[in-house]
C-alpha cells in the first residue's frame, strides 16, 4: 500500500501544510483495481487532495477515517460532501451508493452542523453512509482492515492500525495515532507496526497539560516499546521547531525517522 501524506500541520493549517490528512491507496488482490481512502480530512486538506486522485476528482475516493471530531481532522468532508452532492458526476445523474464514513459517535450530526445544514432535513446521510467506530472491532474496506483503538484525548478519539498488502507481497501494517498522549492503547496500536505515522505536536519541554498531546519525545517512547520498523512524525503544530522535535523521537527510538512532508509518499 502506498501512503500519500496531503497535509500534516497539526491542530491547524500551516503556511506550508493543511491540516491533518492522509491518502491511502492499495490494489485490491481479488478485485483487482485501486482502493483509495483517506485518515483524516481536516481543515484545507481537500484542495491539494485532488492533486492526487484521478482526474482530480474527490469523489474518487472510497471511504473517509475519521480519528476524532476536531476541526483539523474533519471539516474538509464538508466539502467532499458538496463534490458528492454538487459535482459533475451527481450533475450526470450518475447513481453512486454513500460513501463510506467512519468516525467517533455523532459524526452525522457533527458534519451537518458545521456546514449549517437544517437540523430537520438529512443532513448528509444521502452522501454519506455513516459508521461509527467501536474501540478494537475492526472494519473492513476493500483490501483494508482498519482497526480502531481508543487513545487519550479531550474527546473520544482513536488511533487507526490499517492493514493492508505490502507493496512486495504479503501484508503490512500502518499505525496512525490521531491525536493523542501517551496511554496503554498505543502499545497495541503500534505493536511491530512496518511503518508508526505519530502525532509529535511539539518538544518535551513546552508547558503543555497532559493528556492531549505527544511530544516528539513520548511519541519516540512509544515506536520504541512498541518496536514500530520506522517512525514518521507529524502534526507539529506552525510553531513547532521540526528539527528538535526530530531529535527528541530519535532520542528515544533507534530505528528510521522522518517527518510527514505534504507531497511525501511513502510504500509499505
Ligand atoms: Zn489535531
Ligand atoms: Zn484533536
Amino acid at each position: 500500500m502506498r501512503l500519500t501524506v496531503v497535509g500534516s500541520s497539526g491542530s491547524l493549517p500551516g503556511p506550508g501544510s493543511p491540516a491533518s490528512c492522509y491518502l491511502l491507496e492499495a490494489e485490491d488482490p481479488a478485485g483487482g483495481r485501486t482502493w483509495r481512502v483517506v485518515l483524516d480530512l481536516g481543515s484545507g486538506a481537500s484542495g491539494p487532495l485532488q492533486r492526487h486522485l484521478p482526474g482530480g476528482d474527490l469523489t474518487a475516493l472510497d471511504g473517509v477515517l475519521l480519528s476524532h471530531l476536531h476541526a483539523d481532522h474533519c471539516l474538509d468532508a464538508c466539502s467532499l460532501y458538496v463534490a458528492l452532492k454538487h459535482g459533475p458526476a451527481a450533475h450526470r445523474g450518475e447513481p453512486r451508493a454513500p460513501m463510506p464514513l467512519w468516525a467517533p459517535a455523532g459524526a452525522a450530526g457533527r458534519l451537518a452542523r458545521a456546514y449549517d445544514l437544517p437540523e430537520d432535513g438529512p443532513g448528509m446521510t444521502e452522501q454519506y453512509a455513516f459508521g461509527t467506530w467501536v474501540d478494537r472491532q475492526p472494519v473492513r474496506l476493500g483490501p483494508f482492515t482498519v482497526e480502531p483503538v481508543r487513545v487519550e484525548h479531550p474527546v473520544e478519539a482513536y488511533g487507526l492500525r490499517v492493514t493492508g498488502p505490502a507493496e512486495g507481497g504479503g501484508t503490512a501494517v500502518l499505525s496512525y495515532t490521531g491525536d493523542t498522549d501517551d496511554c496503554p492503547g498505543l502499545d497495541h496500536l503500534a505493536a511491530d507496526a512496518d511503518l508508526l505515522l505519530t502525532e509529535a505536536s511539539f518538544t518535551d519541554d513546552l508547558p503543555f497539560e497532559r493528556g492531549v498531546h505527544l511530544s516528539g519525545a513520548r511519541a519516540g517512547g512509544v515506536a520504541a516499546r512498541a518496536r514500530a520498523r520506522a517512525v514518521l512524525a507529524t502534526h507539529l503544530t506552525p510553531w513547532a521547531d521540526p528539527d528538535a522535535v526530530l531529535a527528541e523521537v530519535r532520542s528515544r527510538f533507534d530505528g528510521p525517522v522522518d517527518l510527514a512532508r505534504p507531497g511525501a509518499v511513502h510504500s509499505l
